[in-house]
């Protein structure tokens, strides 16, 4: 028995499992746009004359934030889309992914821009890796905190109002429960701090993608044939996600819902605590003069900690 698309009749090819709803192409792809739309709207990411700036990796998860921004935009004239991609210097992979990038970007007629770190602080990822010592902080550690400063720079120089993201549903809860696991529930308040509340300094980040399923992302990238890489990165070793995103996959499976209801718990308790965002006082680092809360800010920090060893 061929199934038929719980929307439109036709032949389904995609079963999305916490909607119950079997799909076909066409219908997998437009629920999917209405749902980033719903998600949008909710937490008021955009505005409707926002510069954005549209952070892409190469991987699926940006591919699709893309494809689907791109349909957004359409019915807001006054928007503009900036897709960039920060290049860390990781041979074999980072190179192979910003090529996927730059055919994304071509196929929707986009111009990529593309900041790098040798360019921004003077070292590839695989040089910091390779001149690590023995008891030295992981590769993500350095990676995440120089990308994370590379985005806002890239950001303003773009003149963004705002940066979007592709961090999936799953990418979101795992980052959740880690952070309930770790004892750092705080930490859900400050990493999806809402647009009025954005710290002068940093562009507002938004995560359009966040009641995506990384299920319905595949499907997704798949059949609207977008071009993208699918390969992890060999510095990858994040056992405990791994460990988490073992966990939740099996209590989805069981009870799907359960990965948007993590998420919608988690609002409600960030919610409780942005008030407490507000009594948090930024400085300006000495040394590069971004915002922080310290003296010297951490990138300013590992940047030093790199050049003296
Ligand atoms: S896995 Fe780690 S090193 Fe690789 S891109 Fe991600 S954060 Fe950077
Ligand atoms: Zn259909
Ligand atoms: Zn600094």
């Amino acid at each position: 028995m061929v199934l038929q698309c719980s929307k439109c009749g036709q032949p389904a090819i995609y079963l999305r499992r916490y909607t119950s709803e079997a799909l076909c192409a066409a219908c997998l792809i437009r629920t999917t746009e209405q749902r980033v739309r719903r998600t949008i709207n909710k937490r008021k990411m955009l505005r409707d004359d926002d510069r954005i700036a549209v952070a892409v990796s190469g991987g699926k998860d940006s591919a699709v934030l893309l494809d689907v921004m791109v349909r957004i935009e359409r019915d807001f004239p006054k928007a503009e889309l900036i897709p960039f991609t920060i290049d860390e210097g990781i041979i074999g992979y980072r190179d192979l992914a910003l090529k996927a990038a730059h055919r994304l970007a071509n196929s929707l007629d986009l111009d990529l821009h593309v900041w790098t770190f040798r360019d921004l602080f003077g070292f590839t990822l695989d040089s910091i890796v390779q001149g690590r010592g023995q008891n030295d902080i992981g590769a993500c550690s350095y990676c995440g905190v120089l990308r994370r400063r590379a985005i806002n720079d890239a950001a303003r120089e773009l003149d963004a109002d705002v940066v979007v993201t592709g961090h999936n549903l799953d990418d979101e809860a795992q980052t959740i429960l880690m952070n309930m696991m770790r004892g750092d529930a705080r930490r859900i308040a400050r990493t999806n701090r809402l647009r009025e509340l954005a710290v002068e300094g940093f562009v507002p980040r938004a995560k359009p993608l966040m009641e995506v399923s990384e299920r319905d992302i595949v499907a997704y990238a798949h059949f609207a044939g977008l071009p993208y890489h699918d390969m992890p990165c060999p510095y990858a070793a994040e056992a405990y996600r791994n460990d988490i995103r073992d966990f939740l996959n099996r209590m989805e499976h069981k009870r799907p819902g359960t990965l948007l209801a993590l998420l919608h718990s988690a609002e409600t308790v960030a919610g409780a605590l942005h008030s407490s965002l507000k009594g948090i006082q930024h400085s300006v680092c000495v040394r590069c003069g971004a915002p922080t809360t310290g003296q010297v800010c951490k990138t300013c920090q590992l940047v030093e900690r790199i050049a003296n060893r």
